[in-house]
């Protein structure tokens, strides 16, 4: 691979999948001339990892869909050599090497670098529990954990299983098990599943999973799990559960240990410090994905996001960063996305229970429901969204929604617009696209974008159901139809309809502040607007009865 002209580049690169594999192809295509090598302990790289959980439930069938390159196509394709089965257990940075050692035949070597990049990933949480090493306990990363848990449930007609950790992986592989026809618990030691959610976004999907079969048990943390005659029992603080299998998905930390043991620099989560061009603090060492510390790009701090599209991002950015060429990484905004049983749940930015303590009474939170296409068009289905803004300055922070269908489109539409520093203004004024079979004139990103800067502009008096319960005074007024007040409505409210609030208003105490809900908001919106107009004073209360704490 050596130019004529000019001597090659030595790339060393740890760990072959997510950003080791896209940060060594990027070299590659850069510089023609590099010797571009990647070290992988296990026996693949490149694998979608993203795909084990459908892979334990048989969605995807073949292991080897899993397997998107292999050592031979680096080789043959990208001229890049890959040592498969091969441990980096050094670096040295004086001497610019790294040993490696073959974890079968046990051989040991030394590699020279110009530059090296650590892609080494995560590695499960694993607290000093007992009996997390039993037989029959597992965790997902690699597709051999897959074949070992599909292997275990077939060979022993596996019945029951216990998933530690809500999480999103945890509540992926829940429903795979579940769809192999497992009886599957799941257990979370924090009081929701989802821990990056809001708790009433979160518990739609805690609803949606019992709904579908799944028994889910927040606020239950694992003690210990031990090995019962014909299985396992797993002790929680709230009782025991036998099982015949395991999966431990408690979340992970940075795999950070050999940039530790050679002196770089870490943040707080213990991920490795790099700045923008993905460099640590030895100028010659690059790190990238699940094993860096991040930059939140709403808060400016330290995060921890352990997730494939920064890993892809990153890996490419260190090789522009080592081969010359412009481009910072922008930081990270934990844009995520989860299919669960048919709902799908989506977040982008920072959650209400996150940003509070820094914003308080400053954070301007938006619930709506509404269609993710028009309710007249066949398949109308309630995306719940939820938007979280400066109201300083009306810039946005966050979103989250949980739904059917449309869901992950709006969290990206709103993501990107993050991304620009965009405002609930700009929400509002967005041009996105619309057909009856897709959307709605006001899209509801626009429409979470209009409630926003209505509320701004002083034109929509918006409180939250937390807010009326703090207060504890005041009148609540339910101003939908009065057949939907009798089927239930929120205890000691008064039923006063929009359909008939102008011959009503002698109803309607002065000088008392009234609490305005109706299904979603949009009726208690044009209540409140011509109450405020006829002097009363009123907060509509948002997101109306849909977002009532359950
Ligand atoms: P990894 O992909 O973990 O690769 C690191 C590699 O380094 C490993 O193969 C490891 O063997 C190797 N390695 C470590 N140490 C050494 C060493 N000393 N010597 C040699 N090799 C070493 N993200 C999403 O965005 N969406 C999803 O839907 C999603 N689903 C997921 C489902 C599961 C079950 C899992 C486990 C992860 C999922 N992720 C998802 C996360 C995503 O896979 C990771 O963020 C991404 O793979 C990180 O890429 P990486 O290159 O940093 O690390």
């Amino acid at each position: 691979m050596t130019s004529p002209d000019r001597p090659s580049r030595r790339i060393l690169i740890i760990g072959g999948v997510a950003g080791g594999a896209s940060c060594a192809a990027r070299a590659r295509r850069l510089d023609e001339h590099a010797e571009i090598t990647i070290f992988e302990r296990g026996p693949h790289v490149s694998f979608a990892n993203c795909g084990l959980p459908y892979h334990v439930g048989g969605v995807i069938p073949e292991a080897s869909s899993l397997l998107l390159a292999s050592p031979d196509t680096f080789r043959d394709k990208f001229g890049i050599d890959v040592q498969i089965r091969t441990e980096v257990t050094a670096i040295d940075r004086e001497a610019q090497t790294l040993t490696t050692r073959h974890t079968e035949s046990g051989e040991t070597r030394t590699w020279p670098y110009d530059a090296l990049v650590i892609a080494t990933g995560a590695k499960p949480l694993m607290p000093p529990l007992p009996g997390l090493d039993l037989p029959g306990v597992f965790t997902v990363r690699t597709v051999p954990d897959t074949a070992r848990i599909r292997a275990w449930i077939d060979e022993r007609g596996a019945k029951r299983a216990v998933v530690v950790g809500g999480g999103f992986i945890g509540l992926e592989i829940a429903e795979n098990l579940h769809h192999r026809a497992l009886e599957v618990t799941v257990l979370e030691r924090a009081d929701q599943v989802m821990p990056p959610l809001d708790p009433e976004m979160a518990g739609r999907i805690e609803d949606h999973l019992v709904g579908n079969g799944i028994e889910v048990r927040t606020g239950a943390a694992l003690k210990g799990i031990e090995a019962t005659g014909g299985g396992l029992r797993v002790q929680t603080e709230g009782g025991d559960i036998d099982a015949d299998l395991v999966i431990l998905g408690m979340g992970v930390r940075p795999e950070s240990t050999l940039a530790r043991e050679a002196g770089l620099a870490l943040g707080p989560h213990g991920g490795i410090h790099v700045n923008g061009r993905m460099q640590t603090s030895d100028a010659h060492i690059y790190a990238v994905g699940d094993v860096v510390e991040d930059t939140c790009a709403v808060t400016g701090q330290p995060m921890y996001l352990p997730l494939a599209g920064p890993a892809n991002r990153q890996g490419r950015l260190a090789a522009d960063a080592i081969l010359g060429r412009p481009g910072r990484f922008r930081g990270v905004q934990g844009t995520s996305v989860c299919g669960l049983m048919g709902l799908t749940a989506a977040s982008t930015g920072l959650a209400e229970k996150a940003l509070r303590p820094q914003y308080g009474e400053r954070l301007g939170v938006v619930w709506l429901h509404p269609g993710q296409h028009v309710g007249y068009y066949p398949g109308a289905k309630t995306i719940h969204l939820k938007l979280v803004y400066d109201q300083a300055d009306g810039r946005v922070l966050g979103a989250q929604a949980v739904g059917a269908d449309g869901v992950e489109k709006r969290i990206d539409v709103i993501a990107m617009a993050m991304q620009m520093g965009a405002t609930v203004f700009d929400l509002e004024e967005a041009e996105l696209c619309y057909a009856p079979q897709f959307g709605a004139a006001k899209d509801p990103v626009n429409v979470a974008g209009m409630i926003a800067a209505n509320r701004l502009r002083g034109d929509l008096p918006m409180a939250s159901w937390a807010a009326w319960q703090r207060a504890g005074t005041g009148v609540l007024v339910d101003v939908r139809e009065p057949n939907e007040y009798a089927a239930g409505h929120v205890e000691g409210a008064i039923n006063v309809p929009l359909s008939q609030i102008r011959g009503r208003l002698d109803e309607l105490p002065q000088g008392e502040t009234l609490w305005l809900y109706c299904k979603s908001g949009k009726r208690s919106y044009d209540a409140a607007r011509m109450l405020t107009q006829r002097g009363f004073d009123v907060h509509t209360l948002s997101g109306g009865i849909m977002s009532y704490p359950r």
